[in-house]
């Protein structure tokens, strides 16, 4: 199905391939999930199936008001057509609610509402463990200039507050997410566009009447349900009418 096509870039959840035209890639989403920087893993029957669709779900609303972003259109079950970018290697987390390093870096509850929403980049680099970094680390170690910062953390705050109203709509708190962003060069101009996933592994999603996680904080944390809890997120999100054999397993 796939081996045909070269492969352009394999990571923890995903592998790029080359696109049909110049310009796209196609993204696979893996049923592997890693946490703790690959130190945990496994295989989860479906998450890459459930994964592929809340994404382009979400990308597709983006796209409707006026988020550009790297999605073009779903291929297969596993496989979308997007758009090639030149990624920018930041890894930006936008949190409404303390959690995760957040609480442990400041000693703060877990569900503790913040004050406003707050905006942290990390430098992608699993060597490294993936560090916080400054804005003057990124635009010293020229990763991003002032313009795309600016252009980021704007696109991020936007994001942020049309996911909390979608999930808030369907009895989910968007807790905390993180997104990636590439670069788009038309003639000499770059523009940055929203690129990789947004999906139960990359964002916080507690039940709002009773803060149940219904994301990857049940297999970092050996919650169990995982793959229950993603298609519930699915479910909610009224994307499961066509794919009910996915927690069935034996798609590949
Ligand atoms: N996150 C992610 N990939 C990472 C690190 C974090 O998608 O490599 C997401 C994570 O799912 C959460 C948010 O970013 O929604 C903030 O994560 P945090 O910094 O609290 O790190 P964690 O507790 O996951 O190590």
């Amino acid at each position: 199905m796939t081996t045909r096509r070269k492969k352009i870039y394999e990571g923890k959840a995903k592998i790029l391939y080359e696109g049909p035209e110049p310009g796209t890639l196609i993204q696979y989403f893996k049923d592997d999930a890693t946490a703790f920087n690959g130190e945990k893993k496994a295989q989860l029957e479906g998450k890459g199936v459930l994964n592929n669709r809340i994404s382009e779900y979400i990308m597709t609303k983006l796209t409707g008001i006026g988020v550009q972003n790297h999605f073009i259109r779903r291929l297969s079950l596993r496989e979308q057509l997007i758009r090639e970018v030149e990624i920018i290697p930041l890894e930006v987390v936008c949190r409404n609610i303390a959690a995760g390093s957040l609480s442990n870096r400041f000693g703060l509850p877990e569900g503790q509402a913040l004050p406003r929403s707050i905006i942290e980049f990390y430098f992608k680099d699993d060597k490294l463990n993936d560090p916080m970094v400054a804005e003057e680390h990124i635009t010293a170690f020229n990763w991003a200039n002032t313009q795309e910062i600016d252009d980021i953390m704007a696109v991020t705050l936007r994001v942020n507050d049309f996911l909390t109203g979608l999930f808030s709509a369907v009895g989910i708190t968007l807790v905390d997410f993180k997104i990636e962003f590439g670069r788009v060069w038309e003639n000499d101009f770059a523009r940055v566009i929203l690129a990789d996933e947004i999906s139960p592994d990359s964002c916080r999603l507690w039940d709002s009447a009773t803060n149940e996680k219904l994301d990857k904080d049940r297999f970092r944390r050996d919650l169990g349900n995982v793959i229950e809890s993603y298609t519930e997120v699915a479910r909610r999100l009224g994307i499961m009418k066509d794919m009910p054999t996915v927690i069935q397993g034996g798609l590949h």
